[in-house]
């Protein structure tokens, strides 16, 4: 499973649609200051589920909606999709069948985010969970941002353990973990909800 191609449309900078052709290896981006090298960056941990505003370096979700300039008027929405080769059939079990799929993460002003996988409507979580149980992800150590290298190195060994965890693909065993226990917890308030109830009964 590997990532092939990024589009984005009305996404921070690139107001027209922009498609990053991702080739086996090393991909490298350059260019002059301001040219919209972290957006891309940015484009790509979005669209595999981000949900921190400040991640995308704004205040809310909705800056990442082309926001105008002196020639062009701001966009109502942003879009970014991401094509995944499935050749080698290592995507995680349920989206498995096909060569090739598409990830699609909408948002429009004032309507929130909305994902597709395959074309299908699905929720953050199904992309977030395809992700982490790919050993990859909005969170995935694998994408640098600037500043990153040091903040590892100066990071507790807690911190650093996450990454590991993530490279042994157990991210996504976390997460459902932590939903096990809340639906866990909610059944036990359940049932001592039914005690009192009995209790009062008798
Ligand atoms: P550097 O090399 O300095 O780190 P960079 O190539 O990584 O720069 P980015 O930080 O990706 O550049 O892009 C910054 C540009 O994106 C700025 O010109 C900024 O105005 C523009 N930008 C960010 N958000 C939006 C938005 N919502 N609408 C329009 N333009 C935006």
């Amino acid at each position: 499973m590997r990532f092939d191609r990024l589009r984005l449309n009305g996404f921070k900078s690139f107001v027209d649609p922009t498609d990053l052709v991702i080739r086996e290896g090393l991909t490298g981006v350059v260019g002059p200051n301001g040219c919209g090298k972290s957006n891309l960056l940015e484009a790509l941990r979005w669209v595999m589920g981000e949900n921190r505003p400040t991640a995308m370096r704004g205040e809310g979700m909705e800056d990442v909606i082309f926001a105008g300039t002196s020639r062009r008027s701001a966009r109502g929405h942003a879009e970014v999709t991401l094509t995944i080769d499935n050749h080698d059939r290592l995507a995680p079990a349920g989206f498995n069948d096909e060569d090739n799929f598409e990830i699609a993460r909408r948002i429009t002003r004032d309507a929130g985010s909305a994902y597709k996988i395959g074309g299908k409507d699905v929720r953050a979580r199904d992309v977030q969970m395809l992700f982490a149980d790919a050993s990859t992800g909005a969170h995935s150590p694998a994408l640098v941002r600037q500043g990153q290298i040091s903040e590892l190195i100066n990071a507790k060994p807690k911190s650093r353990r996450r990454i590991l965890e993530e490279a042994a693909g157990i991210s996504g065993l976390y997460q459902r973990r932590h939903e096990a226990e809340l639906k866990l917890n909610g059944a036990e308030n359940n049932l001592t909800r039914v005690d009192d109830t009995l209790d009062q009964l008798s």
